[in-house]
């Protein structure tokens, strides 16, 4: 009897594919075990094998399988479950969805590139004859490719080589990719051993006398750590003893104070005890006991509870319940840079039973964390991480917490697989019998019909923690500010007046600039050209700090012009205004205040984000400008103004969820003031102060918002009524796109006729030299979204054997907003 086994290949193929194997490989071979395997002409794919069984494929002559990977499956059986599940909803290929589940480590190929880790020690014993030839190859060249390993050591096997190099931390494998992530180092000064004695300790400060600078540092000192017992920062000692750094520098160089280095994350638990768990106020336990209770009949529960109101202590308690009953547990975040508030939070209580997955991660650490979920080990019973962390290989997961579940980053648009994490959560969470709970202050209209519709139970929570009360808000009509001429740039004078009382009683303020579709462009007063991308469809955009102007579609960018390229006249203009405007005008308006921004240009270095954030925590910046990133869920204890410096920017985008997002927005950076006694107090600056949605952030009125907005989405056929599947075409040549789309829309509205709209060109209709177009095919609730994908599927594969449209990428997109 011949045998046989499927085999999941990491490559956009609709099928698995099968090989054959001998009678000992197959009684071995489980599904999820890698196989390495031959496909195509001469290349080599690691794959997962899918199943074990003796039909012959027929249609074409199985190959054997080069080589087993794997003595333990490597992915689960429910993994192998979800992902045929993220296949089949997301309309993409299995092998997708293997792509981007498994770290690339584990998906070794002819491609993949191999070096030698930086740092390694390697004990040159425990290598084979092999590994220790290919060890030394790699000494001499930096880096070589699988199938140049494969020349040097004459054999096709050379997959388990490298697998147990990567084990034995000796190499990495397609490196360059990633970035190497580091926690941060701080700074941190204890007293020196030497005057643990109190004897030894009234010595010095007597010898201290001549330096009272020195002297008024260590008592300064003793202070702190008599007060909390925590270790002290560098900067904080020289905060609060108001000396420099260079006193504090002599007094270690004279071996007094003690220099050493804590990881930020790390501080509160590392040789320390675990903080106390708080108790949670009554309005919180009761908002616990609700949830409990309605986990023992629903499986998904929507938390909707006000900024502030203690969200992460109820999560907490539940966090806690189910790793005491030895249940793993999820926690999904939109972003991990902005969040290592939470992180530390979370390492306070659980300490090492904490682990989190980071987009930065290296490969090796990727391989670690996998590694460490799917051996079920104590370091991972709390995973923290971000969409991507879905795919880790749970083993007994009892909850998913889907912290500020409306974000849109859960969603992912490129590559395939294009999922939606918090949906996923749900069916993964379904399929491991956990529960799943989905947390937010504003939650999407989505979550919240569902629970209105009784498919999730709700919960509210509509008490600040400490009974602060939320910030009071107030519009500002910008239109009759500029009547009267009350506008200095792009501040009124309500803004600035709140602005200056604040910093006069040293609070901290927040200010927030949409940069989406509002960025500063250059525009000539004489002939209004402006410069434009030569390679997308967009105006480039305006940097006035290394006068550059960019293209934020592809990073094209050239130098400012001093005269315009179209008709030479020297004067331009910038229109708009975008977060390094607002920085600028501030700078004008408060010169001897400090200012921060917050916005992807200022937060690209490695820790650019955490600088930031702690620069604003530890009191170093007064204002801090900032886009969308200011919206996630940051604890800060000092603002009291936050000012929304163009409400309309948001209100006007094209697209249907723009009011909602409009509303989440604005109620989530309200949310970041006053967060302590005082009440805080939100400034709206806005054309259109009638607006709905400002008026029902103004009054905090959630239920209007969703009542409102519901009622759209029903007249003009949008979610929860109608799903949507956006299907685009892109290409190089235009009007092969053009005559695919009308080819393919045609087709579609053959089957599905009103519900098909378009073929259309969307606001930026060309990107990096490719054309796009787009057709939105919409689902009734009550047509079944199986056969739909069936009929949508066989259009697609009729259209790829057209030749004339061999050139036209086709991307799918379920649920793509
Ligand atoms: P949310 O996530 O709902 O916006 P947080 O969980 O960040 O709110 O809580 C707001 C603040 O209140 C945090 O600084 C938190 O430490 C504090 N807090 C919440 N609950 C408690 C509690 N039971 N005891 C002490 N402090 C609490
Ligand atoms: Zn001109
Ligand atoms: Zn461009």
């Amino acid at each position: 009897m011949s045998h046989f086994i499927n085999v999941i290949l990491p490559l956009p193929l609709e099928n698995h594919f099968t090989y054959s194997v001998s009678q000992a490989e197959a009684e071995f071979l489980k599904p999820g075990m890698r196989v390495a395997v031959p496909f195509g002409k001469s290349k080599v794919y690691t794959g997962i094998v899918s199943a074990v069984h003796q039909e012959d494929p027929k249609i074409y002559e199985a190959k054997p399988i080069e080589q087993i990977l794997d003595k333990k499956a490597l992915v689960t059986g429910t993994q192998l479950k979800f992902w045929s599940w993220i296949a089949s909803y997301y309309m993409c290929t299995e092998g997708e969805v293997l792509r981007a589940g498994l770290p690339s480590a584990f998906l070794l190929e002819s491609e993949t590139v191999v070096q030698l880790l930086k740092k390694a020690e390697i004990d040159e014993e425990k290598l084979t004859d092999d590994e220790f030839l290919l060890f030394e190859a790699l000494q001499r060249q930096s880096s070589m490719k699988i199938k140049e390993i494969i020349q040097l050591l004459d054999k096709k096997t050379v997959l388990p080589i490298i697998n147990s190099l990567v084990e034995k931390k000796v190499v990495v494998v397609n490196q360059e990719i990633y970035e190497q992530y580091k926690p941060k180092l701080e700074r941190y000064v204890k007293l020196h051993s030497n005057y643990s004695e109190e004897a030894a300790m009234h010595q010095l400060l007597d010898d201290l006398s001549r330096a009272p600078k020195q002297r008024e540092v260590i008592f300064t000192l003793f202070g702190i750590s008599a007060k909390d017992k925590q270790p002290i920062k560098v900067s904080t000692l020289s905060e609060k003893s108001k000396a420099s750094a260079g006193t504090i520098k002599s007094l270690i160089d004279k071996n007094v104070l003690e220099e050493y280095h804590l990881q930020t994350q790390r501080v509160q638990y590392e040789g320390g005890e675990l903080a106390g768990r708080v108790k949670l106020n009554e309005y919180q336990q009761q908002a616990l006991n609700e949830i409990e209770k309605s986990f023992e009949t629903e499986d998904v529960c929507l938390l909707h509870g006000i900024t502030s109101s203690g969200k992460t202590e109820i999560y907490v308690e539940l966090i806690e319940k189910a790793i005491s009953n030895g249940k793993q547990v999820l926690y999904l975040l939109p972003e991990i840079a902005l969040t290592t508030q939470l992180i530390s939070r979370l390492q306070n209580y659980f300490g090492e039973k904490v682990i989190v997955f980071h987009s930065k991660y290296s490969v090796n650490e990727r391989v670690e964390v996998y590694q460490n979920v799917l051996g079920n080990s104590e370091k991972a019973q709390i995973i923290v991480g971000v969409r991507s962390s879905i795919f880790l290989p749970f083993q007994d997961l009892g909850l998913i917490v889907v912290d500020e579940e409306h974000e849109s980053t859960f969603k992912q648009y490129d590559p395939a697989p294009r999922y939606n994490a918090r949906d996923a959560a749900i069916v993964l969470g379904l399929m491991h019998k956990a529960k799943i709970l989905l947390g937010s202050a504003t939650p999407a209209l989505e979550s919240y019909f569902n629970a209105d519709h009784s498919k999730y139970s709700l919960v509210n929570l509509n008490r600040r923690f400490g009974d602060v009360l939320l910030p009071e808000i107030e519009i500002v009509d910008i239109k009759e500010k500029h009547r009267k001429k009350r506008m200095k740039g792009h501040f009124s004078d309500r803004l600035i007046e709140e602005v200056r009382e604040t910093l006069k009683n040293k609070e901290q303020v927040i200010l927030f600039q949409n940069r989406r579709g509002f960025s500063p462009i250059l525009e000539c007063n004489t002939c209004g050209h402006s410069p434009q991308c030569p390679n997308c469809d967009v105006s480039l955009t305006f940097h006035s700090h290394n006068n550059q102007l960019r293209c934020h579609y592809c990073g094209y960018h050239m130098a400012l012009q001093k005269k315009c390229m179209a008709c030479g006249s020297p004067e331009l203009s910038t229109k708009g205004f975008g977060t390094e405007k607002v920085e600028t005008e501030l700078k004008a308006l408060f010169p001897k205040h400090n200012i921060g921004r917050m916005d992807l240009d200022t937060t690209r270095g490695k820790h650019g984000y955490e600088k930031i954030i702690s620069a604003f925590e530890e009191g170093q910046i007064d204002i801090l400008i900032g886009t969308q990133m200011l919206t996630k869920g940051l604890d800060f204890r000092n603002v009291r103004l936050v000012g929304i410096m163009n409400a309309d920017s948001l209100l006007n985008f094209p697209d249907f969820r723009a009011h909602e997002r409009s509303f989440q927005l604005m109620l989530q950076v309200a949310g970041r003031a006053g967060r302590t006694q005082k009440r805080g107090l939100v400034l709206i600056q806005t054309y259109n102060p009638h607006h709905q949605i400002v008026q029902q952030v103004s009054t905090n009125n959630y239920q209007e918002m969703y009542q409102e907005q519901l009622d759209e989405r029903r007249q003009y056929k949008y979610p929860p009524f109608y799903r949507l599947v956006r299907i685009t075409l892109k290409g190089r040549d235009y009007s092969r796109v053009n005559e695919g789309a009308d080819w393919l829309a045609t087709s579609l509205k053959n089957s599905f006729y009103e519900n098909v709209l378009g073929p259309e060109f969307p606001p930026v209709a060309r990107i990096r030299n490719e054309y796009y177009k787009n057709i939105l095919l919409k689902i009734p609730q009550k047509q079944s979204i199986s056969k739909t994908k069936i009929i949508v599927g066989k259009i697609l594969q009729t259209f790829r054997a057209i030749g004339s449209y061999r050139s036209v990428k086709v991307v799918v997109n379920v649920d793509p907003y």
